[in-house]
C-alpha cells in the first residue's frame, strides 16, 4: 500500500492529539529504522529515549519469544519468576529496597505521588500538605503526573488538578526555600530535565534539596524515566551526585520497547504504602518482566554505562564543533547520551528537513532545542554521520 494511504487511514482512525511526521516505519535494526518504502533512517531519538539497546536486539528478542511460549500474564494475585528476577536486578543497580512494576512512566510517577501522600497521612499531617515540583518539568499525562508537570500549556485545559503542588525554579535552591513550609511533605524533580530542554540538576541544588528534605522529614522523589537506565553515564543519573533519593521512577529504556516502568523506594518511603493501597492488573507481568530482566543483564554484559561515557564524550565534542561553526547555535547542555542543542531559532523546520531530506531522526524539546537521546549502543561512525547530516540540515534550513 502507498504511504499516503496509510497516513490517510491513520488520520481517519486515530484520536487527533498528535501532529505526526509523514513517515510510516516498518522495521528496525541496530541504530537504523526502515520505512514502508524501504528507506533507511539514522535514529538519534530512540523512540524518545526508549530503545537503549537499539532495534532488533537478538538476545532480547529470544528471551521475549521464549516467554511468549510459556506465559504472558497471570495477574498480581500470584507470583511469577521473571518479575522476581527483574525486581531484584533493579534493586541491585539502584540501591533501593522495594520495587513496584507499572505499565508506563506516568504510572510510576503516580506511585511516587501516592507514596508522598501516604507518608504525609501517616505522619498525621493535615490534608492540605504540599509537594514542591519544578517549573518546566515533565512527569507524564495522567492527572496526578500532570499536576506535577510545571507547564501551563499542558495543565490549563484540565484544571482543577491535584491540589497542594507548588512550583519552584529548577536549580534555584532559594526558590525551593521560599516555598517551603510546615505543610511540605515531598519534593519531586527530574535529575536531568528532559522535555524542559535537557537541564541537568547542579550538585549544589540537588544536595541542597536533599538537606532540606532531611531537615524537615520530607521525601526526595527523583524522576529518572528519561535520564535513567545508563543514559547519563551512570545507571541512574542521581548516582553521579552525592545524593540518594527516597524514591524514584523508571520507565522508557527499562523494557527497550516493551511497556514497563517501575517505582522504587527505600527506608521510610519503602514502608509508606500497605496492602490495599495500590495495585495494577498488567503491571509486572511475566512478559514485560522477562524483557526488563534481560535488558538489565545486557546492560551489564555489554558494559553499556561505560560505553555511554565514551560515546557521550565523543558526541559532546562533535556537537561543540557545530556550536563553534554555526551562529544559530546558542548553547549545548547535557550528560552522557542525553544532550541538548539550543538554537536561536525554532527547530521545527530543521527537524522536518533532517527527517525527510537527510533521513536523520532528531527530536525537539520545546520550540528551539534539539534533544539527542540516541540508542545507547551507537558508535563513533554513527555520531560522525549524524553530525554530517545535521550540519547539512542546518545549512539548508537556517542559513
Ligand atoms: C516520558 C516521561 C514520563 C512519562 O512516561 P510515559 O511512559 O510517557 O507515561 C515521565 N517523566 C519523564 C521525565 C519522562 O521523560
Amino acid at each position: 500500500m502507498e504511504k499516503q494511504q496509510y497516513i490517510e487511514r491513520a488520520e481517519q482512525a486515530f484520536y487527533k492529539v498528535y501532529n505526526r511526521f509523514p513517515v510510516v516505519f516498518d522495521r528496525g535494526e541496530g541504530v537504523h529504522l526502515y520505512d514502508t518504502d524501504g528507506q533507511e533512517y539514522l535514529d538519534f531519538g530512540a523512540g524518545i529515549a526508549v530503545m537503549g539497546l537499539g532495534y532488533g536486539c537478538k538476545e532480547l528478542k529470544d528471551a521475549m519469544k521464549g516467554q511468549i511460549d510459556k506465559l504472558c500474564h497471570i495477574s498480581n494475585l500470584f507470583y511469577n519468576t521473571p518479575a522476581i528476577e527483574a525486581g531484584e536486578k533493579l534493586l541491585k543497580v539502584s540501591g533501593m529496597e522495594k520495587v513496584f512494576f507499572t505499565n508506563s512512566g506516568t504510572e510510576a510517577v503516580e506511585g511516587l505521588l501516592k507514596i508522598a501522600k501516604r507518608y504525609a497521612y501517616d505522619k498525621g499531617m493535615a490534608p492540605d500538605y504540599e509537594i514542591i515540583a519544578m517549573k518546566h518539568s515533565f512527569h507524564g499525562r495522567s492527572m496526578g503526573a500532570l499536576s506535577l508537570t510545571g507547564n501551563d500549556h499542558y495543565q490549563e485545559p484540565f484544571a482543577p488538578l491535584v491540589p497542594g503542588i507548588r512550583f519552584a525554579d529548577f536549580n534555584d535552591l532559594e526558590s525551593v526555600k521560599a516555598l517551603w513550609s510546615e505543610k511540605t511533605c515531598a519534593v519531586i524533580m527530574e535529575t536531568i530535565q528532559g522535555e524542559g530542554g535537557i537541564y541537568p540538576a547542579t550538585e549544589e541544588f540537588l544536595a541542597g534539596v536533599r538537606a532540606l528534605c532531611d531537615e524537615h522529614d520530607a521525601l526526595l522523589l527523583l524522576d529518572e524515566i528519561q535520564c535513567g537506565m545508563g543514559r547519563s553515564g551512570h545507571m541512574f543519573a542521581w548516582q553521579g551526585y552525592d545524593v540518594k533519593p527516597d524514591a524514584m521512577s523508571v520507565a522508557k529504556a527499562l523494557g527497550n520497547g516493551v511497556p514497563v516502568g517501575a517505582f522504587l523506594a527505600r527506608g521510610k518511603a519503602a514502608a509508606a504504602m500497605v496492602p490495599g493501597d495500590h495495585g495494577t492488573t498488567y503491571g509486572g507481568n511475566p512478559f514485560v518482566c522477562v524483557a526488563a530482566s534481560k535488558v538489565l543483564d545486557l546492560f551489564e554484559e555489554k558494559r553499556i554505562v561505560e560505553h555511554v561515557r565514551k560515546l557521550g564524550a565523543y558526541l559532546w565534542k562533535k556537537l561543540d564543533e557545530l556550536v563553534e561553526k554555526y551562529d544559530c547555535l546558542a548553547a549545548h547542555r547535557g550528560k552522557g547520551l542525553i544532550q541538548g542543542l539550543e538554537f536561536t531559532v525554532p527547530v521545527g523546520p530543521l527537524v522536518t528537513h533532517a527527517l525527510l531530506e537527510e533521513k536523520l531522526i532528531l527530536i525537539s524539546a520545546g520550540s528551539n532545542i534539539i534533544r539527542f537521546v540516541p540508542p545507547l549502543v551507537i558508535e563513533e561512525k554513527d555520531v560522525d554521520e549524524m553530525a554530517r547530516r545535521l550540519a547539512a540540515s542546518i545549512e539548508a534550513v537556517t542559513i
